[in-house]
């Protein structure tokens, strides 16, 4: 059996999607910036998915920029609203949990004279809005959080920030691309300032993004050239994945967000079978203001890299969380101890996944944590004070 079981890592491409994108690499292939037909084509094709992406979010077409993912429209944003607004103020808030493309913008960012703060989390990865309130000076220009973290899906007082932001007069961005195609987004309601979005995690093509950000606002663009993107993102538009992105988008909204009931019993029901099947776990981060589909638990005495590499023998694909194998900055700041931090999987069902898969990683993942962590054990030094503790301690022989 197979079970993909990493949605939060990457999504397999719905095949309607494809269906949409097939023509404009083989017939509808012009340049959108061209005059003649085949460029007209490819144009209207682009503000069709433009109009689509706005949509989605409550936002104006003239307010998406494309880009290449998630990565890039957290840069550009964060970057270019930095810049701008320099003379304004140059400190920065930011959280702990952020994923590494907003963490590394905001350390390069300190090294050219900003200040940041980094806001941490409670146990539950939840950020503390008082600590977000107190750091507030005169010089705060951008509060960038992100809407659902990327590793334990814990969605965060979005509308709480916002709200603070704008009665500050503070930008904020967030880097929604774990949240987008999997939960409702409204930029107005929630007074988001700028936002990112990646096609790959709603079932869409890799390599394709887009950059929301509110009219008025001035950004400093990061890719100089031509004038695509209304002179905010040189390069000719990969029309076929934006047109890619723009279906996806659809059916993320008329039918994905819709499985999110379901989807929800299956992970409430996974979570409570590891529970009751393996000894020794904890489940990480809030289980209410979570994403649907994700599952984060830690394991003692097992590595996140042996549990990877067997479940992967299994045929199943799951994750820590992040591409490296070291305990992460997520769940560090999240006060969970390294040595259980270092066991930890990412499991993060999609639309896709049924009771079946689940029932047989179930059984999979109780076989190998029972065999590696018998391993584990063997290969324990023995305890030096074993007269006095049976020697079946987990410590003291230290
Ligand atoms: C996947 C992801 C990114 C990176 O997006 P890419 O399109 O792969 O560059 C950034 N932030 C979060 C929260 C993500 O889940």
């Amino acid at each position: 059996m197979k079970v993909y079981l990493d949605n939060a890592t990457t999504t397999k491409m719905d095949k309607r999607v494809l269906d949409e994108m097939m023509p404009f690499f083989l017939e509808n292939y012009g340049n959108a910036s061209s005059s003649y037909e085949l460029g007209k084509i490819a144009n209207q094709a682009i503000e069709v998915a433009r109009e689509k992406l706005a949509n989605s979010i409550n936002a104006d077409p003239k307010e998406i920029y494309f880009t290449s993912g998630g990565t890039e429209s957290n840069i550009t944003a964060i970057r270019g609203l930095a810049y701008s607004y320099r003379r304004r103020g140059n400190h920065i808030i930011t959280s702990t949990i952020e994923a590494p493309d907003v963490l590394e913008t905001c350390r390069q960012l300190e090294k050219e004279g900003f200040e940041v703060t980094y806001i941490d989390v409670d146990e539950n990865g939840i950020i503390n809005l008082e600590k977000l309130e107190d750091a507030i000076t005169d010089k705060t220009i951008l509060i960038t959080i992100m809407y659902a973290n990327c590793e334990i899906g814990v969605i965060q007082p979005v509308n709480e920030i916002g709200q603070i932001a704008r009665e500050n007069g503070i930008f904020f961005h967030t880097d929604a691309v774990y949240a987008v195609g999997n939960v409702k987004i409204d930029v107005r309601a929630k007074k988001i300032d700028s936002l990112s979005i990646s096609a790959h995690k709603f079932y869409g093509p890799k390599g394709i993004g887009a950059l929301y950000v509110r009219k008025g606002l001035k950004f400093k663009k990061l890719l100089v050239g031509e004038g695509q993107e209304k002179n905010k993102r040189a390069g000719t538009e990969n029309v076929p994945a934006i047109v890619g992105m723009g279906k996806a988008i659809e059916l993320a909204y008329k039918e994905y967000i819709k499985c999110e009931p379901e989807i929800i019993k299956l992970r409430d029901y996974f979570v409570k079978e590891i529970q009751k099947r393996i000894e020794n776990v904890k489940v990480n981060g809030d289980m209410g203001e979570r994403l649907a589909g994700n599952v984060n638990i830690s394991f003692y005495d097992v590595t996140s890299e042996d549990l990877i590499m067997e479940l992967d023998k299994k045929g199943i694909s799951a994750s820590s969380g992040s591409i490296s194998f070291e305990p992460s900055h997520i769940l560090l700041a999240m006060q969970i101890p390294y040595e259980l931090a270092k066991g930890t999987l990412r499991l993060s069902i999609g639309k896709d996944n049924t009771k079946e898969e689940i029932d047989y990683t179930l059984d999979c993942l109780e076989e190998i944590v029972e065999h590696l962590r018998k391993i584990s054990d063997e290969n324990k030094p023995a305890c030096k004070f074993a007269d006095k503790c049976g020697g079946n301690c987990t410590g003291c022989h230290t």
